[in-house]
């Protein structure tokens, strides 16, 4: 038996390559044109993507994946995060004999998904997937956002991108909610959050409750 074979995983890439990265900041700072842009150049070097959002987000689409500058990705849609791995496992099941499956699964949104998301992730890392996961590190309070904490704690990268604060022009790290109730998930864009930097962003909240 050759020493490799103990790495071998059921689908495309051997078990070695598995990963968790994760891209995180705040609402337009380019998290799913980041996403996108890891996922096309996974096609091109031809490997088999699985794209996952959370049945919450159907702000410009039910199942293509949209970033703020209208690109678009077909995705699939799961409810929570056990859907998520069962169509990875069926999926690699599904021609034996073959190396087939996914080799990468991404995933955006994922501040939406419940609490088992980052078990599934990093076992399906440990399974030898490269997993891919974009989401709000923050909510419009400022307090980290469901799953992600966990997420990126188990990580071996994380990206974290900034918008441009449309109060300073300088890099935000905050989404402020505009309009709406103050109720943590509330799809919207530009109509109803905008990207703040720090001082910027602590200034509006004083407003706010004063
Ligand atoms: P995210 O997934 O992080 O919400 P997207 O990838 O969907 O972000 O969109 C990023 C795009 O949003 C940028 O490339 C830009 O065209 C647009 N955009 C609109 N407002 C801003 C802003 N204030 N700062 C940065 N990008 C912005
Ligand atoms: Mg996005």
């Amino acid at each position: 038996m050759h020493a490799s074979d103990h790495f071998s995983s059921p689908h495309g890439l051997p078990a070695g390559e598995g990963r968790l990265e994760v891209v995180c900041g705040p609402m337009f700072s380019g998290k799913t044109e980041e996403l996108l842009r890891r996922i096309r150049r996974a096609q091109i070097a031809k490997l088999p993507v699985a794209l996952f959002k959370p049945a919450t987000d159907t702000r410009y689409d039910n199942v293509e994946v949209v970033s703020h500058d209208k690109n678009a990705m077909t995705s699939i849609v799961v409810g929570n995060s056990q859907e998520l791995w069962n169509h990875v496992q069926a999926a690699s099941l599904r021609e034996p004999g073959r190396s087939e499956g996914y080799s990468i699964v991404a995933v955006d949104e994922a501040q939406f998904f419940d609490e088992g998301l980052p078990q599934v992730c990093n076992d399906l890392a440990n399974q030898g997937y490269r997993v891919i996961v974009a989401g709000l590190d923050l909510d419009y309070e400022g307090r980290p956002f469901g799953p992600m904490p966990e997420l990126l704690a188990l990580a071996e990268e994380v990206t974290k991108l900034h918008a441009v604060c449309v109060e300073t022009g300088r890099a935000a790290h905050f989404s402020h909610r505009i309009a709406g109730g103050t109720s943590q998930v509330e799809l919207g864009a530009q109509d109803r959050y905008i990207p703040l930097a720090r001082h910027a962003y602590v200034a509006a909240n004083e407003e706010k409750s004063a």
